[in-house]
C-alpha cells in the first residue's frame, strides 16, 4: 500500500498548531494524509498572553499546552527540533542537533524530515536593528522563557529595593519600553498594576507611586501607530493618568546596561530594559534553498498561501508575506492574520490532494483591541455594517479582548473543553494570589 501523504509544518505558533490539530482532526484520524508538526519549543502558549507572563498577571505553566499532548489527541506527529534548512529537490527539511536545558547533553543528532507538502509557520521575533546593546541589555517577549526572565528579574528588582538601607539608585525600579506598539503599551498597563499588587503583598518599604517608574519611548510621532488616532489618543490619556512617562519622537541609539540612550541625547534611567519595537521572521528564511523573502525575512507567498519559488510549499503568519490588495504590500502580522490564514490554508492543503485548484485568500481586519490591563480595553473593531472602524472602549472591548483567545482554545480544543476551562478557572482565581509572586 502507499505511503499516505505527508505534511510537514514548521511552527508550532498560533497558526501552525491550528492547521496541525484541523488537518490531524480530519485527514490523521481516516489516514488519508500523514501530519507532522515540529517545533523548537516542547510546549506551546499563545504569544499574545506573553506580556502578562512577564508582569506576573498569568502563570505560564498554567495556560501552557505540551505539544506531544495535542499531537496525541488530535491524530498528527511532534517533533522536537530547531529547522534550519531546506533542500527542496530532495523535499526534506533539515533539523539542527537538539540539546538538553543546559546545552550539554545532544539529545537528538542533527536529522532531516521528508515532505510531500510543506508549511513554513515559524512566527516572527523582534527586530533591534542591531542597536549597540540591545542583545546584551534588553529584554525581548519573543519567546515564554523571555517572558519569565523579566519577570525573575522584576521581583528580584523589589526584593533587593526593599531589603536596602541606602536611598534608591538613580535607575532602580524604572523599567524602560521601548516601543509604543500594542505590546509596550500593554506590557505598560499591566506592569503599573502587578508592580502595585506585588508591593502589597510584602514589599512594604517601596513606595510604589515615588519609587516604580515606567517609560515607553517611541521612535514615531505618537503611540500605537498601527492603530487609529482615537484608539491613541484614549490609550495616552490612561497612561498619563497611570504616570507613565510617555516620550515620542525619540529614536534610540544605544542600550546600555541602567540607562537607555536616545539620538536627542537624553539618557533615560532604567534598571529593566523591554525591546518591544519592530519584528523581523527567523534569519534563516532569508535564503532558504532560493525561496524569495523580503528585508525582513518573510518568505513572499501568493494569496493561495504558495511561495512564490515552489507550489508544495506554504508560508502562514508573522514569518509570512502574503498581498493585501489595496491596502499594504503584506497582511499584517497578527494572531488573527495567522488564524484566518491557517484556516484557509487548512482547506487549501485539502484541495490540493483532492487536485482542486486552489482558492485566493483575503485577510479580514476585524480591528484590534489593546488591552490596558485591568484598567480598561481600547479599539477599533472593523464591519461593513458599521461603514468602517467603530470605537470601543472598556467593559465591551474587554469581553471582545478576551474572546480572541478563547478562539484560539476554541480552534485547539473544541467548545466543551473550553467552556470547561473558563469555569474552572474562575473557581481556582479565589484561592491563588493575583499576581505571580516568584
Ligand atoms: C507580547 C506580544 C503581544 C501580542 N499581542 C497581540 C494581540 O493582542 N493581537 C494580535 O493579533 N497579535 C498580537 N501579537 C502578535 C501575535 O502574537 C503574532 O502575530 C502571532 O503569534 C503570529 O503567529 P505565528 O503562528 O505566525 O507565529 P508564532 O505564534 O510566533 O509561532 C511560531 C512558532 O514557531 C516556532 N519556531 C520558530 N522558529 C522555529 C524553527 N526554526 N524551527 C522550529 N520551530 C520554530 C516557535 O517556537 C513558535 O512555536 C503579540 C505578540 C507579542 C510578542
Amino acid at each position: 500500500m502507499a505511503e499516505p501523504h505527508h505534511i510537514v509544518i514548521v511552527g508550532g505558533g498560533a497558526g501552525g498548531l491550528e492547521l496541525a490539530t484541523r488537518l490531524g482532526d480530519s485527514l490523521g484520524r481516516d489516514k488519508r494524509a500523514r501530519t507532522t508538526l515540529i517545533d523548537c519549543a516542547r510546549t506551546h502558549l499563545w504569544k499574545p498572553l506573553l506580556h502578562e507572563v512577564a508582569a506576573g498577571s498569568l502563570d505560564l505553566y498554567e495556560h501552557d499546552l505540551d505539544y506531544l499532548a495535542q499531537a496525541r489527541w488530535h491524530h498528527f506527529d511532534f517533533q522536537l527540533g530547531r529547522v534550519d534548512g531546506l533542500d527542496r529537490a530532495r523535499r526534506v527539511v533539515r533539523i539542527a542537533p537538539t540539546y538538553d536545558e543546559d546545552k550539554n547533553e545532544e539529545l537528538i543528532p542533527r536529522r532531516e524530515i521528508h515532505y510531500d507538502m510543506l508549511v513554513i509557520a515559524v512566527g516572527s521575533r523582534t527586530n533591534d536593528f542591531g542597536t549597540p546593546g540591545a542583545r546584551e541589555y534588553a529584554i525581548s517577549l519573543d519567546t515564554p522563557d523571555q517572558a519569565e526572565h523579566f519577570h525573575r528579574r522584576l521581583v528580584n528588582a523589589c526584593i533587593r529595593a526593599n531589603a536596602q538601607t541606602t536611598p534608591l539608585g538613580p535607575g532602580q525600579l524604572k523599567v524602560a519600553i521601548i516601543g509604543a506598539g500594542a505590546t509596550g503599551v500593554e506590557l505598560a498597563a499591566e506592569l503599573h498594576k502587578t508592580t502595585r499588587e506585588l508591593v502589597a503583598y510584602g514589599f512594604g518599604k517601596i513606595d510604589p507611586e515615588r519609587d516604580i517608574r515606567m517609560t515607553i519611548i517611541e521612535a514615531g510621532p505618537r503611540i500605537l501607530p498601527a492603530l487609529p488616532e482615537r484608539v491613541a489618543l484614549a490609550a495616552q490619556d490612561l497612561l498619563k493618568s497611570l504616570h507613565v512617562e510617555v516620550l515620542t519622537g525619540e529614536r534610540v541609539t544605544e542600550v546600555q546596561a541602567h540607562s537607555v540612550l536616545t539620538a536627542s541625547g537624553r539618557a533615560i534611567p532604567a534598571e529593566l530594559t523591554v525591546w518591544a519595537a519592530g519584528i523581523k521572521a527567523p534569519d534563516f528564511l532569508a535564503d532558504l534553498d532560493g525561496l524569495e523573502s523580503n528585508r525582513l525575512n518573510q518568505l513572499i507567498v501568493h494569496q493561495t498561501l504558495q511561495t512564490t519559488g515552489d507550489p508544495d510549499v506554504f508560508a502562514i503568519g508573522d514569518c509570512a508575506c502574503c498581498p493585501w490588495p489595496e491596502h499594504a504590500p503584506c497582511v499584517p502580522a497578527r494572531a488573527q492574520a495567522a488564524h484566518q490564514e491557517a484556516t484557509h490554508l487548512f482547506r487549501n492543503l485539502r484541495r490540493r490532494l483532492e487536485g482542486k485548484p486552489l482558492h485566493t485568500y483575503i485577510y479580514r481586519d476585524f480591528g484590534s483591541l489593546v488591552s490596558l490591563g485591568e484598567y480598561s480595553t481600547v479599539g477599533s473593531l472593523m464591519g461593513k455594517l458599521m461603514g468602517g472602524a467603530l470605537f470601543v472602549e472598556g467593559f465591551f472591548a474587554r469581553l471582545m479582548y478576551i474572546a480572541l483567545y478563547r478562539m484560539h482554545l476554541y480552534a485547539l480544543h473544541g467548545a466543551a473543553i473550553v467552556i470547561f476551562d473558563l469555569l474552572g478557572r474562575l473557581f481556582t482565581r479565589r484561592t491563588e494570589p493575583r499576581v505571580k509572586l516568584h
